[in-house]
């Protein structure tokens, strides 16, 4: 039984946060091994959960839509609780150090990663960022208060083919969709711009939102704090998640 950080609303309003899952069999192994599944890392996941989640708060038998309308962040938290319950919570990952390029070897603990859950008053629906330089429109007014949500699975699939063929403009994608205002520009506007906003953003405005996204977002940090046995050098990382799945 497992708590998700932010859950799943249905069209009631009512909200689910506790999910029941199973551990991986051989029909897990066969999604994992589809090609079709492998090109679309979004659909992959909202595969495998569909399959091992065997309930989803109070909702009768689950569709894959509660699956692919979860938030990422959710759907992330899952599938590391997945990859724990079926093979336990060692992660062997592999790092190099920045400052002299040696290869270290970890053991990560899965069950260890520190989770945020989202406090009261914030809301997946309202990530709200004040950019430096802000978007300049066609008339040259400058818009600057940035209003993103989460990210959901439907999202992850939904640009996934982008992001195969350049991970930038795969990122303006999925912030368009995730876009829900931006200084006083009209909704139609911003709808008919789309990953345009996004494109035209200074580089340093979209690392503000990068650091807005990883940090006030719920779920598990993958940010790892680590320290290369060779040198001393201290640096942060994203946690390798190469071998999240492999079958050894
Ligand atoms: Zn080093």
């Amino acid at each position: 039984m497992k708590r998700q950080t932010i859950g799943y609303t249905d069209d009631e309003g009512r909200l689910h946060r506790t999910v029941v899952l199973r551990k991986m069999t051989g029909r897990e192994e066969a999604i994992l091994a589809d090609r079709r599944n492998q090109r679309n890392g979004g659909r992959l996941i909202t595969e495998l959960l569909h399959s091992c989640v065997v309930r989803l708060g109070e909702l009768p038998q689950n569709g894959t839509g509660p699956i692919a309308g979860l938030y990422s962040a959710d759907r992330n938290y899952l599938l590391i609780k997945l990859r724990s319950i079926t093979f336990g919570p060692e992660l062997s990952a592999e790092y190099n150090c920045p400052s002299c390029g040696e290869a270290m070897r970890v053991t990560e603990d899965l069950d260890e990663l520190p989770v945020r859950a989202l406090t009261d008053g914030e809301s997946p629906e309202e990530i709200k960022i004040e950019l430096e330089d802000g978007y300049v429109d066609r008339d040259g007014q400058v818009h600057t208060a940035l209003t993103l949500r989460l990210p959901t699975g439907q999202d992850e699939e939904a640009v996934a083919p982008q992001t195969r063929q350049n991970a930038s403009l795969g990122k303006n994608a999925l912030l368009a969709r995730c876009l829900k205002s931006l200084g006083d520009i009209p909704r139609h506007r911003l709808e008919a711009l789309g990953p345009k906003i996004l494109a035209d953003l200074t580089m340093s405005d979209r690392r503000l939102i990068d650091r807005a996204l990883n940090q006030a977002a719920p779920g598990i940090d993958l940010v790892r704090e680590l320290e290369c046995p060779h040198c001393g050098h201290v640096f942060k990382s994203s946690l390798d998640l190469t071998h999240f799945l492999a079958l050894e």
